[in-house]
């Protein structure tokens, strides 16, 4: 597998706060990768400087080029989509035009069709309700929304900020399994920040915890698992 995404020694904040603290990280194209991690301890700011939406020092590289310090628009544009917690649909507009938004920066229109239509199709609660209004939709149908409004412009890399907040164990689950279905078929690559840990490792190769904003050394899932110390604290047995 080729390497999609690099960082090394990367430093991110919040003003003179140092929040990441040369934080080295690897995701290969295809890949999903887990980064897990106790409350503050800094897996939203990776992901925000990832996506430039707050400046990163030290180094990240995406397919082969350098992209620190582009703009978040600009990073978007080069194919890393960002599903931020708390989902970010437009409540006031429906499923289609929420998706007709994520393919702003696309000048195939005949290609914008299209993959509105596949992704309507590929998340079947969005195709029966694309005239509905997102915010009357529930919090699982706005979080596939999150993830489809992500699809549309074509990402190479999708960052996942805690996709299962505020959803029902089960609503979870169907979410995890869509996301499967979607790396397996398009082989989109995923970062995802998860606390339902068992879920989110289920369909991973890899996996990085983060502590007080030390990151660790890349681990296999299989590795995380006998590793006795934090399976009792990421996946609670
Ligand atoms: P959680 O699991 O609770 O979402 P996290 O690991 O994603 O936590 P971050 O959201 O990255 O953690 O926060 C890391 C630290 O940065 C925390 O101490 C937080 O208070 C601080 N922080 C986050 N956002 C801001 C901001 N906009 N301004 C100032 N400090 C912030």
């Amino acid at each position: 597998m080729s390497e999609l995404v690099r960082t090394r020694q990367l430093r991110a904040g919040y003003g003179r706060v140092e929040v990441l603290r040369g934080a080295d990280l690897v995701v290969d194209e295809g890949e999903v990768v887990v980064l897990l991690g106790a409350n503050g301890a800094g897996k939203t700011t990776l992901l925000r400087a990832l996506s430039g939406v707050i400046p990163g020092r030290g180094e990240i590289t995406f397919a082969g080029r350098s992209i620190v310090g582009l703009s978040a628009d600009r990073v978007a544009r080069l194919g890393i989509a960002h599903v931020p917690q708390g989902r970010g649909t437009f409540v006031d507009m429906t499923v289609e035009d929420n998706l007709r938004v994520g393919g702003y920066a696309r000048r195939d229109a005949a290609g914008v069709r299209a993959d509105l239509a596949r992704w309507l199709e590929f998340f079947p609660r969005l195709g029966e309700r694309r005239d509905q209004l997102a915010g009357s939709m529930s919090g699982g149908e706005q979080q596939m929304l999150a993830v489809a409004r992500a699809l549309m412009s074509r990402p190479r890399l999708l960052l996942l900020d805690e996709p299962s907040l505020g959803l029902a164990p089960v609503v979870t689950k169907e979410l995890f399994a869509k996301l499967a279905e979607l790396n397996a078929e398009n082989g989109t690559s995923m970062l995802v920040v998860e606390q339902a840990a068992h879920l989110a490792l289920g369909i991973a190769a890899r996996a990085y915890t983060l502590t007080a904003g030390e990151l660790s050394a890349s681990m296999g899932v299989d590795e995380l698992a006998d590793r006795e110390s934090l399976r009792r604290v990421y996946l609670g047995s």
